[in-house]
């Protein structure tokens, strides 16, 4: 059968920055028939994420990342529906997930290595189940819950950056339902902070490409910063941690603005602000999502249920075709997004 693939062309080098043409499309066959335990699914939806941006190097610096083979198929988060089965637990017509799915139209996996989805817990928008329903909704719910410290009643002051991406929009949303009294996010458009404002129930947003952050974040966090949501790190980052209180949390949940340079991870703080952060007693902890697989079910049920009543607004950039997903990354990794950003591949 002839289908369509996605595969890493080029690298961009450790410190490069990746652009489309670093992928590339090409027609390619899978078998006619499936065997014994396996499936042959049709793509419908594909993630793209930064830390893909580490599996374009040869070595992605950490042990739980594989990098990409050069002009071999790319792979991540995607959703497809089941055409055909020879697996027990699944049937044609069940839609599936794996964190590992092939950049292609159409694949034949092992059907033990997927998760089936039930559409109704995100009212029918399947897509979710990449974003807010999924990894992004975990990362943002367990990385509040496990490094946040957040208690109900005690008046905290959460700062969230990259806070109209995929984790961001959430982990603000999830700052306020689980007790922060004041959400305040920083972005890099007028737009995205007109969202956070206006749809996502931020008291406050500062878009960072204009103005004074600082100035900014002492005037909308008068009372200091208790609790910050990282996803950026660099200069957004010191500036936050400069105004964070006494026994205050960073949320290290990711730092984009590093990524396409080769530094460690995460990255040390400069000496100044470092010592800012043992002074006033900061916790700053390496997170992981993947550390606590134990508790992803009943988070995504959690996830799933806001998502239904309401309480958690998810926003999406949709991309069609699998032939612009080397432009969705890029688009991604500069800032082009909106919430999650999900290349639609049926048609
Ligand atoms: P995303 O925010 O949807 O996309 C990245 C956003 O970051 C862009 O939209 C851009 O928006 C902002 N950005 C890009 N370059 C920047 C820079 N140099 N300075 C400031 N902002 C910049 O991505 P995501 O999926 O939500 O991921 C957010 C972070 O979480 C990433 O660092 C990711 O690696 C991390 N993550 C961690 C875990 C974990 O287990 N710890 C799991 C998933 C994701 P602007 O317009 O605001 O610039």
């Amino acid at each position: 059968m002839i289908i369509q693939r996605v595969v890493l062309n080029s690298r961009p080098g450790k410190n490069g920055v990746p652009v489309a043409e670093n992928f590339r499309l090409e027609q390619s066959t899978i078998a006619d028939t499936i065997q014994a335990g396996q499936v042959r699914v049709k793509t419908l939806f594909l993630s793209v994420d930064p830390y893909m941006r580490c599996r374009m190097n040869e070595d992605t610096g950490s042990d739980y990342l594989q990098p990409w083979q050069l002009l071999e198929v790319a792979d991540g988060g995607g959703i497809g529906v089941v055409e055909e089965s020879k697996h027990d637990n699944l049937a044609e017509g069940d839609f599936v997930t794996s964190f590992t799915w092939p950049w292609q139209t159409v694949a034949i996996l092992d059907g033990s290595l997927l998760q089936k989805l039930v559409p109704q817990l995100v009212n029918g928008r399947l897509s979710y189940f990449l974003g807010a329903a999924g990894i992004t909704g975990l990362t943002a719910l367990l990385g509040v819950r496990e490094k946040g410290h957040v208690a109900v009643g005690a008046g905290q002051t959460m700062v969230v950056s990259g806070a109209a991406g995929a984790c961001g929009s959430l982990a603000g949303q999830i700052g306020r339902l689980e007790g922060c009294s004041r959400v305040v996010g920083i972005a890099g458009t007028d737009e995205k902070c007109s969202i956070l404002v206006q749809e996502m129930g931020f008291d406050a947003a500062i878009n960072y490409k204009k103005g004074n952050v600082a100035e900014q974040l002492r005037e909308l966090c008068p009372g200091g910063v208790d609790v910050y949501f990282d996803n950026v790190g660099g200069d957004i980052s010191d500036t936050v941690i400069s105004q964070m209180n006494q026994n205050s949390h960073i949320i290290l949940c990711g730092q984009i603005s590093q990524y396409n340079k080769d530094v460690p991870y995460p990255p040390p703080l400069p000496p100044d602000i470092e010592k800012i952060r043992k002074e006033r007693n900061i916790t700053r902890e390496r997170f992981l999502v993947l550390n606590y697989m134990d508790k992803h079910e009943a988070s995504i049920l959690q996830l799933c249920q806001w998502i239904q009543e309401g309480k958690l607004k998810v926003r999406e950039t949709m991309v069609e075709g699998l032939a612009n997903i080397g432009a969705a990354f890029q688009s991604m990794m500069s800032g082009g997004n909106i919430g999650k950003q999900i290349v639609s591949v049926s048609k």
